[in-house]
Parts: structure tokens; sequence; C-alpha cells
């Protein structure tokens, strides 16, 4: 059981606090790690240091910053496994989920190999005569991240490798959750040896959050996590000044039309809705079934979902692993609870269910819901956890209308053979991530990351070019050399 520490200045440090956050494995519930809960002092210590380390790393060349890149993904390939399998005890999910999410991080370090060509300005010559005009990206300073349990590996990697290669400096603020893959990932990035301060982590909850977000030598924040939160964040980071991108919690809603190939979209909804146990920002938590769709997509939804295998996800044949804790365990029973009282039929039921060997795993069986109306809870707030609610309706135009109803729009997916149909979908529905017959719409690294009204509050997303923009400002020079 490791006792863990912050990454500040080049060097492990100690927390300047006594209180320590149990860490468990969610599918034996053994304490595997304890997680500092850092304070404000902790937090001031990482800015202190990433601020110091600023001017000379904004000066190293932009070729050399993205030189540490190409070895920082040979590092984080050589210890995959390693971080895969942290990942598995720490989270939950399935090695090959896992396996999965670390690839998504190691892509947006590639990503972050073309700064050089994407953080360019543009010129032009006689806006006025012999005036020529200028507008340069430059780094800003000390950029911070806040980052969920969900994907504990991959989502502070869609942020530190752009923000510090186009010449910020960093903190990273994890989930006290899942912190211990974090421990590695500093592990790898001190073997990389980049200059003092570049880089750095707080572990830490609620607390050291709140600091990051209120720091004057903050410039800006990404966040990630649920919906309620991104509210505070992005509020307290505007008023204090900062730059701020918060992507927020979810509620996916796919379609599914008569003229669809049912097994290949069955297929699909089962790796959305039920991969990662339903923990995804992108997870289908509610299928519109439209017209005739409804009788052979229930059916094989149910004999799919029902042959789901559970299981410690470090056994590799297991399909579907553990929720987050006990807590999300019970939060997402009483959910189904709720769906049931409110009329929902419960034809598939994931409550109780326990793992031979594992009897204080946090386990949630594959559930389906049935005859769940738009107003019922289940198909309004986000469960987030292995349930799937269906909703029928009699034609299309109900379906983006239901869908177009929630308040949140994270992503949204049809599945059809019709393309008038699927260009229909993709202009009217207000979700930032679209699938047409792709069950989780998950952008490449090269792409910003969308989100729409109560999923996303800022205006540059994460990823791709956007995160260029949000990691640089443009400073306009004007010049006449008469
Ligand atoms: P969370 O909001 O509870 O926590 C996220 C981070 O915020 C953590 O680091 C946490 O320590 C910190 N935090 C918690 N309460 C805070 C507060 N009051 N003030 C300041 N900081 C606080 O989220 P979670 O449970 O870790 O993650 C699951 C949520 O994240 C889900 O809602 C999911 O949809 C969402 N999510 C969204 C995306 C996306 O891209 N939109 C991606 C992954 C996860």
């Amino acid at each position: 059981m490791k006792r863990l520490k912050n990454y500040i200045g080049g060097a492990w440090v100690e927390a300047s606090t006594d209180k320590y956050i149990p860490v468990h494995n969610p599918a034996t519930c053994d304490l595997i790690a304890e997680c500092p809960d850092s304070t404000r002092a902790d937090v001031d210590k990482a800015v202190q240091a990433a601020k110091e380390a600023f001017d000379e790393w904004r000066s190293t060349p932009v070729l050399s910053r993205a030189q540490y890149m190409y070895r920082f993904k040979n590092l984080l390939e050589d210890r995959f496994e390693e971080l895969s399998k942290m990942v598995v005890e720490e989270n939950g999910k399935t090695r090959d989920e896992a396996r999965g999410e670390v690839r998504r991080g190691i892509e947006s370090v590639d990503f972050a190999t073309s700064v050089p060509a994407l953080m360019r300005g543009y010129r032009m010559e006689d806006v006025s005569s012999g005036i020529d005009e200028t507008a340069e990206r430059q780094p800003m300073g000390v950029f911070a991240a806040i980052t969920p349990f969900n994907f504990p590996a991959m989502v502070p990697l869609w942020f530190l490798p752009t923000a510090i290669t186009t010449g910020n400096t960093f903190v990273l603020k994890p989930s006290p959750q899942t912190p211990i893959s974090m421990d590695i990932l500093f592990d790898i990035l001190d073997e990389l040896g980049l200059p003092e301060g570049v880089v750095n982590l707080v572990q830490g909850g609620t607390e050291s959050s709140i600091a990051v977000m209120e720091h004057p030598d903050v410039v800006g924040v990404s966040f990630v996590g649920s919906t309620p939160v991104a509210k505070i964040v992005y509020e307290t980071c505007a008023k204090h000044g900062k730059r701020v991108q918060a992507q927020g919690g979810a509620k996916n809603y796919i379609a599914v039309m008569p003229d669809a190939d049912m097994t290949a979209s069955v297929a699909n909804i089962m790796g959305s809705s039920f991969g990662c146990a339903g923990q995804r920002c992108l997870a289908g938590s509610v299928v519109v079934a439209v017209g005739d769709a409804y009788e052979p997509l229930r059916a094989e939804l149910l004999k799919r979902a029902s042959s789901l295998r559970v299981g410690s996800g470090l056994d590799e044949t297991t399909q579907m692993g553990t929720v987050i804790s006990a807590q999300a365990k019970q939060r997402i029973e009483g959910m189904i609870s709720a769906g049931e009282s409110e009329g929902a039929q419960v034809l598939l039921d994931g409550r109780g269910a326990t793992v031979a060997g594992l009897e204080q795993g946090a386990f949630v069986g594959p559930t389906i819901l049935d005859g769940v109306t738009p107003e019922m809870s289940v198909a309004r707030d986000e469960i987030f956890g292995p349930v799937l609610s269906i909703i029928h309706v009699p034609d299309f135009e109900t379906a983006v209308n239901t869908i177009n109803a929630s308040r949140y729009g994270n992503a949204a997916s049809l599945f059809t053979s019709s393309g008038k149909h699927a260009r229909d979908f993709k202009y009217r529905v207000r979700a930032g991530n679209i699938g047409i017959n792709v069950g989780v719409a998950a952008a490449t690294a090269s792409f910003p990351f969308g989100g729409q009204k109560e999923s996303f509050f800022g205006d540059l997303h994460g990823q791709g070019p956007d995160s260029i923009e949000f990691y640089t400002d443009k400073k306009i020079l004007i010049e006449r050399w008469g």
C-alpha cells in the first residue's frame, strides 16, 4: 500500500497535510493507496515552481520541446502494460478497456509532436502603405487541469502534452479516487528529464481544486468531470480572470431506425452502454427505438446483455468490470429503483450483482429498463453506470425532438441505412459528438472533443486545433520600416 506524494519542481515531495484519502481497488475493496488531500500551500508551491520554470521553457526552441514528446511516447510504450494494469486496479475497468484508454492517451502525445507545425502565426504585408502586420502565437504561463476518475490516464494526457509543447508550464490535479496511474505517469515524466517545474502533480480533492482555480498565477484551467462541478469551475475561473474549458456530464441518446442492421447496431450499442461499466461520458444511456425497430432491438439487446461476463478487470476473459466504488454502486442501484417506481419495467436487473471470490466488489450487472418515457429520472439524469433505458417512439421526428429535449449535449448516435436520416440527424441534433452507425463517437486526438448545452462550458474544446488556441495567445505586431 503506497502513500502517494506530489511531484513539484522536479522532485517527489510530501504534501503538507495529515489528511489522506483511501484509494480502494473497486473489485476487491482492498486499500491500495493513500492519496494526500493536498492543501492550498501545496498548490501554491506547485504553481510557483511552474511559474519559475516558464521563462526558460518558453524560450526553449519549439522543436526541442517537441522532441521531448517523441521520447515521452517511447517511455509510455515501454510502460504501457504497467500503466494499463494500474488503471484496471484503481478504476475497475477491463484490461482491454484500460489498454484502449492508454493508447488514446498516447495518441494525444503523438498530436503534441505536431505543435511546431500548428502553433505558427500568420502575416500580411502592406496592411497600409509600407506597413506589415503579424499575429504570433505565444504561450501564456501556468496552465492547470482538474481531471475525473473514469479515464485516469487518458484525460490528463488530453491536456498536458499540448500545454507544455506550446511552451506553457503545467500543474495537474487528478481525481483522488484514481490517483495512482498519475503517480506512474509522473515517474515517466521524471525519467524524461524535462526542466524542473515544467510539469507538476498535486494530488487531492476539492480544496486543491479550489486553490488551483483561485490562484492568481494560473492563467487557464482545463476541467473534465460532472456537470455541477463543471459549472462551479467555469464560474470560479471566470471570476478569477482565467481561461477555462469545462467538459461536464452527459446523457447520451442512441436512436435506432427500422432500416438499421440490427445485429451490427446492437453489437455497437452493447459496447457503448456497457463498456467501462457505463462510466464513459460518451456511454449510450438511452436507446430510442423508432417504430418497428423496437421489438427486434429489445430482443437482441436483452439476449446480448444477459450473456455479458462480469468480473475482475484483471481477468482477461471479463467483459464488464466494476463501477468505481461501493457508494457508486449504491447510487446507481438507487437510480434503477427510482426508474422502476416511476413506471419503467426492469427487463434485466443488475442490482445486487455479486462475483464469486469478489463478494466485496462494486459490481452492478448490466441493466435494461423498458417502457421508459422522457420525463422519468432515468431518461433525464446521468446514471454513469451499466444501465440502458429503452424509449419507444413512432417516428424519426419524435426521436430527434426527444433527444433535443435533453439538457445534456455530449453525444448522440443514429443507427440507420438511410443517408437522408443520417444527414438530418447530424444537422439537427444538438450534441457535440455525433455517431452515425457508431456507438461511441469519440473524437480522435487531432479533432476537438465536442460537447454542447450542459455538457460543456466554454468555447474552445479540449484536443485538436482548439487546444492550440486554448494554450496560446495571439500577439499582434504592426511594423513600418520606412
Ligand atoms: P467530479 O466532477 O466529481 O470530479 C472531477 C474532478 O473535480 C476531480 O478531480 C475532483 O476532485 C474535482 N472536484 C470534485 N468536486 C469539486 C468541487 N466542488 N470543486 C472543485 N473541484 C471538485 O467527476 P467524476 O465523478 O470524477 O467523473 C465523472 C464525471 O465526469 C461524469 O459526470 C462524466 O460524464 C464526466 N466526464 C465528462 C467527460 C467529457 O469529456 N465531457 C469526460 C469524462 C468524464
